[in-house]
């Protein structure tokens, strides 16, 4: 009776002999893939000093919303959903109640886009937004069927409208802090709380591209950035000085270049889809 435990036990050390004379195929798999940089939206921002508190007021500047739709070899991922697809048949786009704001325009819809790529919505597995401000959290129910990758801090986010911020039947992981997305370290969530309390950005290590840091709202436009402005309208103040510095750490730790999400100028430099970075 004693021996029977043995002998499972010595078996299982031929076999795990036998896989470590195998070659290490699960490390073959191509993993991250690419990475295409869809048009979420277009606008003008009335005061860009409404973001960085004293500089440039009541200067405008043209702003861009983008979405980043991810391939990997273990399913797609977007990240940011833009401002909805309804702002396309809006001739005037949509107009912000404060005319420091954002007036925002859709040139092209979300659904399209990912039409040209042959990409179905229900081909989309994970879904995550850097928060649930509408020009990022604008077209979420169009992946109904996607787990959704959002900050506890964020999906628990009073609503001002008294309902919540997700619909309650989403698929949802609710994340509480930094987040590995396919468990490979290819592509990951950075919690960079600040501009709300579940603010975060994404690390995407592409093969040939190199590591990208994606924003969010954690940072508005290049001088932004430089200056360390936090927006007088922000969740938390030092929070966000925090997160940037975190995001300061990680670029240089892994010497990712930054991709501000709604810097135009940025945006005119880089390939739009169907182009893709890999
Ligand atoms: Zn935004």
């Amino acid at each position: 009776m004693k021996k029977f435990p043995l002998i499972v036990a010595a078996s299982g050390i031929a076999a795990l002999g036998a896989l470590a004379s195998q070659p290490a195929q699960t490390q073959s798999k191509p993993g991250l893939e690419k990475l295409y940089i869809l048009n979420c939206g277009e606008g003008v921002a009335g005061d860009i000093s409404r973001w960085s508190p004293g500089v440039n007021e009541g200067k405008s500047m043209d702003f861009v919303d983008n979405c980043y739709l991810i391939k990997h070899s273990q399913g797609w991922m977007i990240w940011d959903t833009g401002v909805a697809d309804a702002i396309a048949a809006m001739p005037d786009g949509q107009k912000p109640a404060d005319p420091r704001a954002t007036h925002w325009k859709r040139p092209k819809t979300l659904a399209s886009q990912l039409d040209q790529l042959g990409v179905k919505p229900a081909d989309i597995k994970f879904v995550a937004v850097s928060h649930t401000h509408p020009d990022h959290a604008g077209n979420v129910e169009m992946f109904p069927q996607a787990m959704l990758l959002v900050q506890k801090a964020e999906y628990e986010w009073p609503n001002p409208l008294g309902v919540g911020r997700f619909k309650p039947e989403h698929p949802v992981t609710k994340l509480e802090g930094d987040k590995h997305v396919f468990g490979d370290g290819s592509v990951t969530i950075i919690s960079t709380p600040g501009h709300t309390p579940g603010h975060q950005s994404l690390l995407v290590k592409l093969p040939k591209a190199g590591a990208l840091l994606l924003s969010g709202d954690a940072v508005h436009f290049k001088s932004n950035w430089d200056n360390r402005g936090v927006p007088a309208g922000n969740s938390g103040q030092d929070q966000s000085r925090a997160s940037m510095q975190k995001m300061a750490d990680i670029m240089a730790r892994e010497k990712a270049t930054l991709w501000i999400n709604h810097d135009k100028a940025q945006r005119d430099s880089l390939k739009m889809s169907p182009e893709f970075y890999e």
